[in-house]
């Protein structure tokens, strides 16, 4: 009987997916570096099981902290006894996922029924693949898609290849959902390689980009985690590497590139959402990035798109020092932000990594321009932290259609500067 029931307790814990009913996200904001260090332990306390959705990084910046309900009362308490201060974000995050599930049902079932893909709504890693095969079939001289590996778990790696012909021409590259959790980047991405193929020979700057240059673009850059966050933790952040030395799963790939690897802006502890894991490129996904962009050896730009904050970055993350072309990269941000917020207003953060956030070391961008990649930016889509992570799906079009022209700049200033 026993037996049965841890049987039985088993098979729940490992087929259903895991609830957060009664968590709520906290936004704390440190008045100096003593509460700082505070937050830090505080988030390595493997008990209360709380998950930075934003770090802790300097005085006054507020840092984004989810905790579970059985550890409410104790994190508050430890708030308060130390006095810093906090209000609540979210306060169910189960409730807007419950939300967030509603709105994808109700989706589904207009799309079957019109067969036209809605872009206005969260989808799951088949139905991104089976658009992507659409994509391309749809546009078949202009869109091909390509395998550059294979994830941990066995699924393929694909990138959609963007070229009006020519070989090996110089080319930019975009990435998003490398952190699976957040959303809304793979559903701009898919938003956004559409329009690159709609706009192709209607607008002139995509047209000028195209007719000389290709554009990679990887939608689902981790696809084990993109699929856990579906099927088991909505919050999943990390690959699903499994780990030899420990129960925890996962490695943050967006700490795992070789640059500035094994840092203070990364963790050594494989429980952390940001273990850098155990060597440079140890994570496939990564790996076959790093592969693809040394074997094409032309990659002018790179651009990996994250959510949230609304920032616009560039290197470096992992030292204070700034690149040599700082000072383009900074103008270049700037003109990109002004015209991201044309459309709607929504205000953007930008500068170097470093400066804007934090250390963070290991990063792509850090990587790509330590690798010959000059215009290297790293996107934050929406928000500042109402909804987080958990952006209502009804912003996904505002958001993508907002971020096109900061996207258009940054490419049209790669293509009129050649080098
Ligand atoms: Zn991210």
């Amino acid at each position: 009987m026993k037996i049965l029931l841890v049987f039985a307790t088993f098979v729940t814990a490992t087929c259903s997916e895991q609830l957060f009913v009664g968590d709520q996200v906290l936004r704390i904001t440190a008045s100096n570096e003593e509460q700082i260090t505070l937050l830090r332990v505080l988030g390595e306390q493997a008990e209360l099981q709380v998950d930075f959705w934003r770090h802790p990084t300097s005085p006054g910046r507020p840092a984004d902290l989810r905790v579970p309900f059985p550890s409410l009362q104790a994190v508050k308490n430890f708030l308060e006894s130390n006095s810093i201060s906090y209000s609540i974000m979210i306060k169910d995050v189960q409730e807007l996922l419950d939300e967030e599930k509603k709105t994808m049902m109700k989706s589904r079932r207009i799309g079957r029924s019109t067969k036209t893909f809605d872009f206005a709504s969260y989808h799951t890693i088949d139905e991104i693949y089976d658009w992507i095969d659409m994509l391309v079939d749809g546009h078949p001289s202009l869109v091909s898609k390509i395998q550059i590996g294979q994830s941990y778990e066995n699924r393929p790696l694909y990138v959609l290849k963007f070229s009006t012909g020519g070989s090996n021409r110089p080319a930019i590259w975009l990435d998003t959902g490398i952190h699976s959790r957040e959303w809304v980047t793979q559903a701009t991405g898919i938003w956004t390689a559409n329009k690159i193929a709609e706009e192709y020979g209607q607008d002139p700057s995509v047209t000028a980009i195209l007719d000389s240059m290709d554009i990679f673009f990887e939608i689902i850059t981790n696809p084990d985690g993109f699929a856990f966050t579906h099927s088991s933790n909505r919050m999943w952040r990390k690959t699903r590497s499994i780990n030899a030395s420990s129960h925890c799963v996962g490695v943050d790939p967006n700490r795992n590139w070789d640059a500035g690897f094994g840092g203070s802006g990364s963790s050594s502890n494989p429980c952390s959402d940001i273990y850098r894991g155990p060597y440079a490129h140890s994570e496939r996904e990564v790996k076959a990035i790093v592969d693809f962009i040394h074997s094409h050896g032309n990659m002018k730009s790179v651009i990996s798109i994250h959510s949230y904050s609304q920032m616009l970055l560039f290197p470096y993350g992992y030292k204070t020092e700034p690149v040599p072309n700082h000072q383009e990269l900074n103008e270049l941000a700037k003109k990109a932000v002004n015209d991201l917020a044309v459309l709607y207003g929504t205000k953007y953060t930008y500068g170097s990594i470093v400066d804007t956030i934090y250390l963070a070391d290991g990063t792509t961008v850090d990587w790509a321009y330590d690798n010959g990649v000059k215009y290297s930016f790293s996107f934050e889509l929406r928000d500042t932290g109402r909804y987080g992570f958990l952006l209502p799906s009804s912003q996904i079009i505002p958001t993508a259609t907002e971020t096109w022209p900061a996207l258009l700049d940054i490419m049209v200033y790669v293509l009129e500067h050649p080098y």
